[in-house]
């Protein structure tokens, strides 16, 4: 992969998600000098948003507006970026290996008979050659990636790959391009936010993950506390959403979200192989249990064998006296 790379952008609520910057940087690590396109889909005006995508690394952004783009379909955004592709002549296409990048890329790649390499976490350059590492058998191997010709798709997870410092002093060109958007199949009714407000639990550098030992619903609310106070998200294994103390939203793990804060607190969590395939390559990890035998414990830099119910509000008080 070399030359000229289109990045797709994704934004939630008008605003961009912290992942496309790190797809800009993802594609400035695979070229520097090459020509880094970022591509836009909305109903709306998203000059604002192609903007900070240039302040962020992008050389030019190409915005597509159509009131068939309000809500993400993989027909409409298709149906919009193919055209893009088109005009290009592109080596590469990246985005975030988020819900819409997993849904669209595969969809593009096998439209257009490219690659996919999906969920990157780590991008090196040996030679003139990218190489893409990605986690396999839920995280506990790696394995290296090349392209040996032709366009390919890339999928980065969030959270891995730094984004460039924003630079309002980079600039570059933004140009809106007319599509054909017809015979879009899929309705969108209604649109049902089911995870809490707040910090985005995908991108939280900070997580704070609840498990069967929080024993109740009331039981997560030190959780979220200790999570306002650092800034962070609540997660949960899969046994507390199966008891009902929080929403499937929250689920980490092999059948939930995949993950890699900074800092994780698992409070708790047994540590099942299932549950750690989807956080066990955070950064710093963290456990609170009472069991001092807990799986967790394997892949915790830092054990606190306690009570939870006493161990989170004095670790809630401690932050707060820090700040
Ligand atoms: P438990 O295993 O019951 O652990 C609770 C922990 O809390 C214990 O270690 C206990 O010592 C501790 N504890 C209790 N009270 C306290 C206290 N007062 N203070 C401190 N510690 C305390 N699981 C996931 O999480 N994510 C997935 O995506 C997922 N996918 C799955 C897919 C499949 C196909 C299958 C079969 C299972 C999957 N699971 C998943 C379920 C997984 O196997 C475990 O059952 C689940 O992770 C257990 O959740 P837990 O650790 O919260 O509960």
């Amino acid at each position: 992969m070399s030359d000229k790379l289109l990045v797709i952008g994704e934004a939630r609520d008008g605003v961009l998600r912290n992942v496309t910057f790190e797809a800009i940087a993802a594609a400035k690590k695979i070229n520097s000098d090459g020509d880094i396109v970022g591509v836009l889909c909305g109903n709306d005006d998203l000059n604002a948003q192609a903007q900070e995508m240039i302040y962020y690394g992008a050389d030019r952004v190409v915005t597509v507006h159509h009131d068939e783009l309000k809500t993400y379909t993989s027909e409409g955004y298709g149906q919009a970026i193919l055209p893009v592709i088109d005009d290009e002549s592109l080596d590469g296409i990246i985005m975030g290996h988020t819900a819409i990048g997993k849904d669209l890329t595969p969809k593009l790649a096998s439209k257009l008979e490219s690659g996919l390499i999906s969920d990157a976490t780590e991008i090196e350059v040996e030679g003139d050659k990218a190489v893409f590492i990605r986690p396999i058998y839920s995280g506990k191997a790696f394995e290296k990636k090349t392209i040996s010709s032709g366009l390919t798709f890339a999928t980065i997870r969030p959270n891995n790959i730094p984004a460039l410092e924003r630079d309002e002093s980079r600039s570059g060109d933004v140009s809106s391009k007319e599509v054909d958007i017809a015979n879009i199949r899929t309705v969108i009714k209604e649109v049902i936010r089911k995870a809490s407000e707040g910090v985005d639990l995908s991108e939280a550098n900070v997580i704070i993950a609840g498990g069967r030992g929080v024993k109740s619903e009331e039981g997560f609310k030190p959780l979220y506390e200790l999570a306002d106070v650092l800034g962070g998200a609540v997660g949960a294994s899969r046994g507390a959403c199966d008891a009902e103390y929080c929403d499937y939203a929250l689920q980490i793990g092999q059948t939930g979200k995949v993950v890699t804060p900074d800092l994780y607190i698992a409070v708790g969590i047994s540590g099942a192989i299932q549950h750690l395939a989807g956080m066990s390559n955070s950064k710093v990890i963290v456990a609170i249990n009472k069991d001092p035998e807990a799986n967790i414990f394997n892949v915790a830099d830092y054990g606190i064998v306690g009570d939870l119910f006493d161990v989170v509000p004095t670790l809630i008080e401690e932050v707060k006296k820090l700040k």
